[in-house]
């Protein structure tokens, strides 16, 4: 036998042509034994039988039909009369012939059967012995059948003393569901899982993730546990150092950031509150925490708030909340707090749970408390400041109204004490004044405007229109100097959009300049006004003097408020026309003429139709 197993791999032709011709040889050496020793046919068929078994288990089917085959045939040739013939005389010799074929076929399947059976389950505790879980099996009395090496390894039993022994004494189970309602659950699902303890050898404590799958026979009825176990026992164990060092780490940033945590059970009224909570309410650590803690500690004026808050959270009516409360401490001390809560994860309808954070914000608030107050001086001051420049360019508008009203009173005056009285030049004077005087009233209502926030009055304008309006008012001014004006109009030009009485200022502001300009020079005073269109559409006016023109350290202070050279100046006006014309979409420039005499100050306004204007 050892030779034939030797001898070559099962299965292969090699194999079984030897496992053949051995087996034959066999049979053959019994039948010459059995004819040698005058052996009766049933010794000789028995122990042939015998050797068939034991060759068919090395094979299968088709080699224990070739060998009961065989020793069928010897039995014929050497044992059934007539003997050495493969005939058979008497048909009663039959029988033994074919009952030994059929019982050894019969056999031997049998044998190979219960063989196989057995392979099997040995290959399938193979199997489970690979595993790294701990597995064993359970009979109906919870007595262990089978125990795996990883079971071995994590209880420290070997699997001669597991066997045999219950399995919830041998392991002193602590079960997280009373035994009967685990068993109820096994019986109906057919399977549990969940986390048991379980000591070991050595007496230590194992926590395992374990799985049980219920066993049935055919019939259905269950005939044991397969429990499928895996250490979790340092997971467990580095899940709670984890859960220990963020809890250290929660503890100091909830110190750092002044933010304790709460949790309320509403029905119950039960309060969890983290060690800093303890700290912002200024409680002792070992006192069990309520809502009248809380309710002591506010100020009288947030109590109502609080209360309602309560109300509103006990009626399910709020399922978060943000508010915003004050302490009062003895001593005069108060804290601000912040306090953030929304309905927790593990409420249910009838127990609603919420958590929230509670923050100490008096620093911040006493921070912002600062900043409002200096954003308070800061805007009074710069109302101050504002105040001042209206006050500064009122008096700048105003001025050149009523400078030409007293001028003309004088005039109309001089002009009555004559005799006859100039009536005409007088009634031309008291048109001037009136002129003047609305002027100036329209100046004021423009600027109560611009105090009260509202809108300046845009409208449609004619350049040109204004221009003339504007010479018609200052022509008094340049005439005083024996100078004249020049006008050229481009004619046709675009409507531009904006305040009437704004675009008077600015071209009053800049003629009048240029008649001051020219109050040092003594021939050809001119002020030259020209309207045209540039390429880009936009209308363009300038105003020229024949004055000395600006000195070159002076222009890029030019448009600064306040910047005068004349002792008598404010230095508001080329301010207020800069202003007035960026509102209007335009810009102002200022240029000294090639001819050498005098300046230029320059202004664009776009066209209507595409007007920036505010
Ligand atoms: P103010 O006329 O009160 O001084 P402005 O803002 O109108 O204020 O003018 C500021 C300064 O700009 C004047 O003091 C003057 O030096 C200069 N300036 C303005 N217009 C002219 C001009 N046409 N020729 C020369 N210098 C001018």
């Amino acid at each position: 036998m050892a030779t034939l197993r030797s001898s070559g791999k099962k299965g292969t032709w090699r194999y079984l042509i030897v496992l053949w011709i051995s087996g034959c040889l066999l049979l053959a050496a019994i039948a010459a034994v059995g004819v040698w020793a005058r052996m009766h046919f049933a010794t000789v068929s028995f122990c042939m039988l015998i050797a068939i078994v034991l060759i068919s288990l090395l094979d299968s089917f088709i080699s224990s039909a070739l060998f009961s085959t065989a020793g069928a045939l010897l039995l014929n040739y050497f044992f059934t009369p007539p003997e050495y013939s493969f005939e058979i005389s008497e048909a009663s010799d039959i029988f033994p012939l074919a009952a030994f074929l059929v019982s050894s076929v019969a056999v031997t399947s049998l044998v190979r059967r219960g063989r196989e059976s057995e392979r099997r389950l040995r290959e399938q505790a193979r199997l489970l012995d690979l595993s790294h879980d701990a597995i064993f099996v359970r009979d109906n009395r919870d007595v262990i059948t089978y125990w795996n090496h990883a079971a071995e390894a994590l209880y420290g039993w070997r699997q001669s003393e597991a066997l045999g022994k219950d399995a919830s004494e041998l392991l002193n189970t602590v079960f997280p569901i009373s035994r009967e309602e685990l068993q109820l659950i096994l019986l109906s699902d057919g399977h549990w899982e969940g986390e048991l303890r379980h000591t070991n050898r050595r007496g230590d404590q194992v926590i395992v993730s374990s799985r049980w799958t219920l066993q049935r026979d055919e019939n259905g009825e269950p005939v044991g546990t397969l429990e499928s176990n895996n250490d979790i026992t340092e997971r467990l164990r580095a899940e709670d150092r984890l859960r220990r060092i963020q809890a250290q780490y929660l503890d100091e940033v909830q110190k750092l950031s002044r933010t304790g945590s709460f949790g309320w059970e509403v029905k119950t009224g039960e309060v969890f509150w983290s060690a800093q909570a303890f700290e912002i309410f200024e409680y002792d650590l070992n006192e069990a925490p309520t809502l009248a803690m809380v309710r002591n500690r506010l100020h009288p004026d947030d109590v109502a708030v609080f209360e309602q808050m309560l109300k509103d959270a006990n009626a399910g009516q709020i399922a978060n909340f943000d508010v915003e409360l004050r302490l009062s401490f003895p001593g005069d001390r108060s804290k601000q707090l912040h306090i953030v809560g929304r309905v927790g994860p593990n409420g249910s309808p009838d127990s609603r749970q919420f958590i929230g954070a509670v923050m100490d914000v008096t620093t911040a608030r006493q921070a912002d408390e600062r900043l409002r107050r200096a954003m308070t001086e800061l805007s009074r001051a710069n109302r101050a400041s504002a105040l001042g420049e209206l006050g500064a360019s009122i008096a700048h508008e105003v001025g050149q109204p009523l400078s030409a009203i007293s001028t003309n009173a004088e005039a109309c005056r001089m002009w009555l004490m004559r005799d006859p009285p100039y009536f005409d030049e007088v009634r031309e004077g008291v048109e001037q004044i009136i002129a003047a005087g609305s002027r100036a009233g329209a100046i004021v209502q423009r600027i109560r405007r611009l105090i009260k926030g509202m809108p300046s009055e845009h409208t449609a304008i004619d350049i040109n229109d204004v221009i003339e309006e504007v010479v018609g008012i200052v022509r008094r001014d340049i005439e005083r100097q024996r100078g004249k004006f020049r006008l050229i109009l481009a004619p046709g030009l675009p409507l531009v959009v904006g305040d009437r009485v704004q675009l008077q200022q600015v071209i009053i502001n800049l003629v009048l300049n240029g008649i001051q300009a020219m109050s040092t020079t003594t021939a050809n005073k001119e002020i030259t006004v020209v309207s045209q269109r540039d390429a880009g559409g936009n209308v363009v006016v300038s105003v020229r003097d024949s004055g000395p023109g600006i000195a070159a350290e002076n222009l890029p202070r030019l448009f600064d408020p306040f910047f005068t050279t004349r002792s008598s100046g404010m230095g508001m006006g080329l301010a207020i026309c800069t202003s007035i014309l960026k509102v209007h979409g335009g810009r102002l420039v200022a240029e000294n003429n090639d001819d050498g005499q005098g300046a230029t100050f320059r202004f664009v306004l776009p066209p209507m139709n595409d007007s920036k204007a505010a």
